[in-house]
């Protein structure tokens, strides 16, 4: 690709060649999916793993991250709700789903319809299932051990089991799972919920409820407390190839980060000392300086508080965002670094590659690395590699 110069008077001109990369776009890398999914079956063994790709595969694009999981090795696909499950369905995958976040007046139907495995958190969830569908309802009750959300409050769990029991007897349900969610407020925490699912298989158990699958880790869990893996796991950040620790990197975990967020200069300007940048004024060149305007803003998921704070990578340089993110668009003020109409501009991938790390924008921005890939918004274009 030609480069220009950074003069102002060619700023509108697109660069050569350079037509077949898209203003916005996510790579996605399925071999660093496959790779994760790997990492964490060869820790857990015999134990199961669920790829969970709830929120489209946070942010990945659910049928592509769920299709790169089995074929390197897990078993299940875990979503939020039943529409989730049924896109998996409608797009050829046939491995087991289950879906545990309903909509208050789901009928359940189409979930039984497509063999889709229900979590169930109430008797109105259960007996929901119980009517759906002419199939026996495939569930999974889910009991709150003290996170306080989803699943069954332990005071009805004795109720919960009874009616359970009464439903499989009559061939109006099949309870394959019995789960719960971590806390992850720390290891001591995680082991009383642990010893809190222990009773509750136990109470299920003694009115002849003995589902085959116990679950309750997720990735924190799957990697820190083994004696939580059970029978299967629940992967969700680790399969992405992100972190869910704060003082562990993806690397120190063995994951490759899939995803690579990437934008384009669209203009640049050379601009005198002290040229104020972006709404507010929060930025000022501190000598005479190029300016880069990047097509990316907050419309994408760009998070507003990476304003004069979060990095971005252009032609191998880091630079920083200066002055405040817009709905479409940010600056990078790139001092006397060579940039041009075109370029493409990095904000984060796999630190191995030399890219910003997505937890330097989470960290920026206030929040988790989870929130940063979950929330990039539609007008993003995703390409897959292999
Ligand atoms: C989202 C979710 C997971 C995956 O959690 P990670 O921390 O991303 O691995 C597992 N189980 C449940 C119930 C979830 O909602």
């Amino acid at each position: 690709m030609s480069k220009q110069s950074a003069v102002p008077a060619a700023s509108a001109q697109p660069a050569a060649g350079s037509t077949t990369q898209p203003l916005r776009l996510a790579v996605i890398d399925l071999a660093g999916i496959r790779n994760n999914v790997q990492v964490v079956k060869k820790l857990v063994g015999e134990t199961e793993v669920m790829a969970v790709v709830k929120a489209d595969g946070y942010g990945h694009g659910a049928v592509e991250v769920a299709r790169a999981a089995l074929e390197a090795g897990a078993t299940w696909l875990g979503v939020a709700d039943v529409d989730e499950a049924l896109a998996l369905r409608a797009a050829g995958l046939q491995a087991p789903i289950l879906a545990w976040l309903h909509d208050p007046a789901a009928s359940f139907d189409s979930a039984v319809r497509n063999s889709i495995d229900v979590g169930v958190s109430s008797v109105a969830q259960l007996e929901a299932v119980a009517a759906a569908g002419s199939a026996p309802g495939r569930v999974h009750i889910k009991v709150d051990t003290g996170l306080g959300r989803n699943g069954a409050e332990r005071s009805t769990w004795q109720a919960l089991f009874t009616r359970a029991a009464e439903l499989q007897g009559e061939g109006r349900i099949e309870v394959v799972g019995l789960f719960s969610h971590l806390s992850n407020a720390n290891d001591s925490e995680d082991r009383a919920q642990l010893r809190q699912l222990d009773e509750a298989v136990a109470l299920a158990a003694s009115v002849g409820v003995e589902p085959p699958i116990i679950h309750l880790a997720a990735t924190a869990a799957t990697f820190r407390l083994p004696e939580t893996r059970l029978s299967m796991v629940r992967l969700g950040i680790g399969m992405y190839g992100l972190s869910p620790f704060d003082d562990v990197t993806s690397a120190e975990l063995g994951l490759i980060p899939a995803m690579r967020l990437e934008g384009r200069v669209i203009a640049v300007k050379r601009v005198p000392a002290d040229s104020a940048v972006s709404y507010g004024y929060t930025y000022r060149t501190a000598g005479e300086s190029t300016l880069a305007l990047v097509g990316l803003g907050y419309a994408d998921g760009i998070p507003r508080l990476g304003s004069n704070r979060a990095p971005v990578l252009i032609n191998g340089q880091r630079y920083r965002v200066s002055g405040r993110i817009a709905m479409d668009q940010f600056v990078a003020d790139v001092h006397d670094g060579e940039v041009a109409v075109g370029d493409r501009v990095v904000l984060f991938g796999d630190p191995a590659a030399g890219h910003p790390a997505v937890e330097e924008w989470a960290q920026a921005a206030e929040t988790i690395n989870y929130e940063v890939v979950t929330r990039i918004g539609p007008r993003f274009e995703r390409r897959y590699t292999s």
